[in-house]
């Protein structure tokens, strides 16, 4: 497969392989782009950027409704893809593209909704007027665990507000990537509109970041990279948004509904293997209900299937790597070395080269194991108990990140008393899902900053500009 720059196909010299994570089969061979693609790229997309941007809302909001009815017409084509590049299970990738699709169709709308401001003057000869304009060449840096969403969730907004893209996918999944700026073509996209690379990270990065015509920086991935990649945008004071690591605390009270709490659990625990950003983490229950909570998530994380994400039956597929795959392992061992207790799962198949993990349940875990101090990024849910909530939500606040967490009660007013003392960008309350298109997804202190999707998640690619009228 090959990448677009300027709505060209274009090919380079050197080129690296995809593989498949279930079996290390290869897939497919993609351009392994340098310093000059990468330069190519930033000239298509601001010469681009010059006639974008006077586009109307309407002509914006009509091109991206092209795209989304392309991409919905080939779900099953770009589904497989995924699966066979990521690992996931088909029911989740389908699931992948038509959530990815949401944000193309709810920033068509969003378009349109760019309003500005006029505010009243403190002098009869003068008006104040507000208004937003596109900031300008975006480049977008995004993550394989989940190939489709990630792109749209940054490049629909970017679009919508008249701004121009440059798109690094993470080098495990450029595959459904390409397919989708592909489409992006045949739905009339403008050369330059978006552009599409695939190569070295840092080759690239470095020579977008330091460039003074990309304007913004829309990154997701780890915390690490992250804060690399602020450092690196401050020379040209680049507009940043980042979506970094999570370590949810899923909180179980007293009062919550078990049933409830079990498919909670199951939702915010399992999806895509455990590999997430918001995936739920440590799990802190009430000491009167951690036994019964247990034996009734064991029923239902023994009856999840683990295996190749083309199978129609499967839940769970393989890690995406090797690096994943030990890193889980590790986080397993450490704490039944350190007295925590295993009560399904726990074994690797590691009979091939395949990465597959039982999901997995821990009890016991205290909170110095390595499963609650690192994102462990894979099928295992570690249990601890308390005896009073606020220690719970100090437990739960003591971390660097800040991203989602869960909290389960049939109590409203604590369910909005503690949601509010939760120091996270996002709280799923009685609810182990809630990433949405219309709502805005992000969060506090090392998880990054900035919000993707929702009224707000325009907002990251429009300046603010502010007229002042003499009479
Ligand atoms: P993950 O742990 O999810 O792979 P990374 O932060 O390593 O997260 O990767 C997310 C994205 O950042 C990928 O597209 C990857 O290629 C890119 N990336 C990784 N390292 C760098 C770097 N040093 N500079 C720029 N981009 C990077």
């Amino acid at each position: 497969m090959n990448i677009f720059i300027d709505g060209e196909n274009v090919q380079t010299e050197k080129s690296f392989d995809v593989y498949n994570p279930i079996n290390q089969e290869w897939l497919a061979s993609v351009p392994d782009a340098g310093k000059k693609e990468a330069k190519r790229a930033v000239e298509a997309a601001h010469q681009a950027y010059n006639q974008w941007k006077h586009t109307t809302a309407n002509e914006r909001s009509a091109f991206l409704n092209r795209w989304f009815q392309l991409i919905e017409d080939h779900t099953d084509e770009l589904a497989e893809t995924m699966t066979k590049e990521q690992g996931k299970p088909l029911k989740e990738a389908r699931g992948e593209i038509a959530y990815a699709n949401s944000y193309i169709s709810w920033f068509a709308e969003e378009a349109k909704r760019v309003y500005g401001q006029t505010i009243p003057a403190s002098k009869p000869d003068k008006r104040i007027l507000v208004q937003k304009q596109p900031v300008g060449v975006v480049a977008a840096i995004t993550p394989w665990n989940f190939p489709a969403a990630m792109i749209t969730r940054k490049v629909a907004p970017a679009i919508a507000a008249g701004c121009t893209v440059l798109i690094k996918p993470a080098e495990q999944t450029p595959l459904t990537a390409i397919r989708l700026v592909e489409l992006a073509n045949e739905a009339g996209a403008p050369p330059g509109l978006i552009n599409i690379l695939t190569g070295d990270a840092e080759t690239i990065s470095d020579v977008w970041l330091s460039d003074s015509r990309v304007r913004k920086l829309s990154f997701t991935g780890s915390t690490e990279v992250g804060k690399l990649l602020m450092k690196k945008s401050a020379d040209t004071m680049k507009r940043i948004s980042l979506e970094l690591g999570g370590q949810a605390p899923f909180i179980v009270l007293p009062d919550a509904d078990l049933d409830k709490a079990v498919a909670g659990a199951v939702a915010s625990k399992f999806r895509n293997a455990g590999q997430t950003c918001i995936c739920s983490n440590r799990f802190f229950v009430h000491e009167s209900i951690v036994e019964p909570f247990t034996e009734k998530l064991k029923s239902e994380v023994q009856a999840l299937k683990v295996g190749n994400g083309l199978d129609s039956e499967t839940d769970i597929g393989p890690l995406i790597d090797q690096g994943a795959y030990e890193k889980v392992i590790r986080h397993i061992d450490d704490a039944v070395e350190n007295g925590a207790e295993l009560v399904t799962g726990g074994a690797g198949d590691a009979s091939d080269e395949s990465f597959f993990i039982q999901p997995t349940i821990l009890k016991n875990v205290t909170d110095s194991m390595l499963c609650m101090t690192e994102e462990t990024f894979g099928p295992v849910v570690p249990i601890t108990s308390f005896t009073d909530e606020a220690s719970a939500i100090e437990r739960a606040n003591d971390t660097p990140f800040g991203l989602a967490a869960y909290l389960f009660t049939e109590n409203i007013s604590k369910a909005l008393t503690l949601s509010e003392a939760l120091d996270y960008g996002i709280v799923g309350m009685n609810d182990g899902a809630p990433s949405a298109a219309q709502a805005p997804f992000g969060g506090f202190k090392e998880s990054g900053m900035g919000r993707e999707g929702g009224p707000q998640g325009i907002e990251e690619y429009l300046e603010t500009k502010y007229i002042s009228l003499g009479l």
